[in-house]
């Protein structure tokens, strides 16, 4: 990895061209590498990213993960958690729970898993070594679109991106903005105090200071910190100011500080992820504060979604128009996360008086008790628009042990009746007797699942499915 290559006119043009190497787009270049397609990927860092970002991703980014062939390595290199968030009142007092388990879910992996952003990031990296034709340019800073001569070129260059600039997006606001400090702390294990630590992630809903503590992995725990008024942020991670202010867990005898940063968490979505070649993927086209711990996970599932449709276009035969689909089915799936961050933003930020009455008024009958959202996918590449098409399909396990995915690869299935699947002549992967328990919950007998295990179509019958089949985005094999 590393080289720099000079592009020119007479160079047969890549197929794709990713501006970044972030965690979306290392995931993007992974899945475009197993699907066979020529990736040149670039980024102005030789390095990761080192400062403290993103801690958890959940069951559908590890069965992503899965799909790019990485989920073993990245499974070994972090925590499945039983325990979910809470948000707490400094009294104790419980306002709301956001649910967690270890078990595998109905994504065939645990729901939530806790990680240290440069580990996975380098996992993601190192997966690019198994293709050559997957080349990284790190240390090289782009500073044009026009530099690039690749039939696509997709922006993962975070939120100052230069793709979306040409693009020429039209940002949309949705409320939040605010400062706060993060902070990673090696704790020492042998510390009654660290052992005291809560298991869960801890929302504290303290009006004086608004924080949040999460378990990462190992050692390693988070503070997410709100900047109050009068705050100096060249200051707060001095040990005369941080310490007090987690005095209540821990002091200097029980932890070392690993690294910070202060960041604006912002609320943010464009309009525009598209124009001819240019496409936008991860914190370039949305932003959200992390309160769901969801950043990340909705740039990687945007390369979930794309990377089929890249490959279906570029090997396949599809229509160029397929790639249109990708922001009216990707836009409004990401804005429910961040629109539901927001709200959670509203609970733990609360320091006036009359909001703290308000909110608690809310909570007065008990405590509420919430999960990820599981938003449908917008209007795009699915027959209809009502549920469930357009909503990811559980990942069970077949009667052979494996689970689901494995038996699909980056293919269109068809689970369903064996009765119905009999005879039936089709490029997609034939799974009879599969997913027979959810297809009785939906009314029907067969499903048509996407690349990326969307629901593409449901069937009551032979006519249904075949039809289904036969408006595929893709050629007959
Ligand atoms: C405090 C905090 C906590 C978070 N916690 C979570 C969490 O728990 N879970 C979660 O899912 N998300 C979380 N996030 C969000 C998550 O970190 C981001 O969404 C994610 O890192 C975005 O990935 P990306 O690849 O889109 O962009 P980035 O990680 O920003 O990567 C963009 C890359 O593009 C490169 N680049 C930019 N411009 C150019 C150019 N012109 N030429 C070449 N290279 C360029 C940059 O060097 C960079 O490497 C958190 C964020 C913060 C700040």
């Amino acid at each position: 990895m590393g080289g720099t290559q000079l592009l020119s006119a007479d160079v047969a043009p890549t197929d794709v061209a990713i501006v970044g190497c972030g965690p979306v787009g290392a995931l993007l270049a992974n899945l475009l590498g197993q699907a066979g397609l020529s990736v040149d990927i670039y980024d102005r860092e030789r390095e990761v990213y080192a400062l403290p970002r993103a801690v958890h991703f959940d069951g559908e980014v590890m069965r992503i993960f899965q799909s790019a062939g990485l989920a073993d390595r990245i499974a070994a290199a972090t925590r499945p958690s039983p325990h979910g968030a809470r948000y707490e009142e400094p009294s104790g007092r419980t306002l709301m729970i956001r649910r967690g388990s270890d078990q595998p879910g109905p994504n065939g992996w645990s729901g939530s898993w806790y990680f240290h952003q440069p580990v996975l990031e380098t996992i993601l990296r190192e997966g690019l070594g198994r293709f050559d034709h997957v080349r990284v340019h790190l240390g090289r800073d782009l500073t044009s679109v026009d530099e690039l001569s690749a039939r696509f070129v997709v922006g993962c260059d975070g939120a100052r991106s230069l793709v979306r600039a040409a693009i020429g997006s039209r940002q949309v606001d949705l409320g939040l903005h605010q400062l706060w400090l993060v902070v990673d702390v090696l704790t020492d294990p042998e510390s009654s105090r660290t052992r005291a630590l809560p298991p869960y992630s801890l929302q504290f809903c303290d009006p004086a200071r608004p924080m949040t503590l999460v378990n990462v992995n190992g050692d390693r725990r988070r503070w997410e910190i709100m900047l109050m008024p009068g705050d100096d942020p060249a200051r707060l991670i001095e040990p005369d100011v941080f310490w007090p202010m987690i005095a209540r867990w821990l002091g200097p005898g029980d932890a070392r500080i690993e690294r910070s940063a202060v960041y604006t968490f912002h609320s943010l979505v464009q309009e525009g992820w598209r124009k001819g070649r240019l496409l936008l993927a991860g914190d370039a086209c949305h932003q959200t504060p992390p309160f769901l711990g969801q950043g990340m996970c909705t740039g990687m599932r945007d390369a979930a979604n794309l990377a089929w449709k890249l490959a279906a276009v570029v090997k396949d035969d599809a229509p160029d128009s397929l790639l249109d689909t990708y922001e009216s089915e990707r836009l409004p799936h990401a804005r429910a996360f961040i629109e539901l961050a927001v709200r959670l933003g509203s609970v733990i930020q609360a320091t006036d008086p009359a909001e703290i009455a308000a909110r608690n008024a809310r909570f007065a009958e008990g405590s509420t008790i919430f999960d990820f959202p599981q938003p449908q996918l917008g209007p795009g590449c699915g027959l209809g628009v009502e549920p469930p098409v357009g909503a990811l399909f559980p990942q069970p396990r077949l009667a052979d042990g494996r689970l689901m995915d494995e038996a699909i690869g980056q293919h269109f299935a068809v689970v369903g009746e064996a009765a119905l699947l009999e005879s039936v002549r089709s490029e997609a992967v034939l799974l009879p007797g599969v997913g027979l328990d959810w297809l009785a919950q939906h009314g029907s007998r067969a499903a048509i699942l996407r690349p990326d295990r969307y629901v593409y179509a449901i069937a009551r019958d032979r006519a249904e499915l075949d039809a289904g089949l036969a408006a595929l985005p893709i050629r007959p094999a």
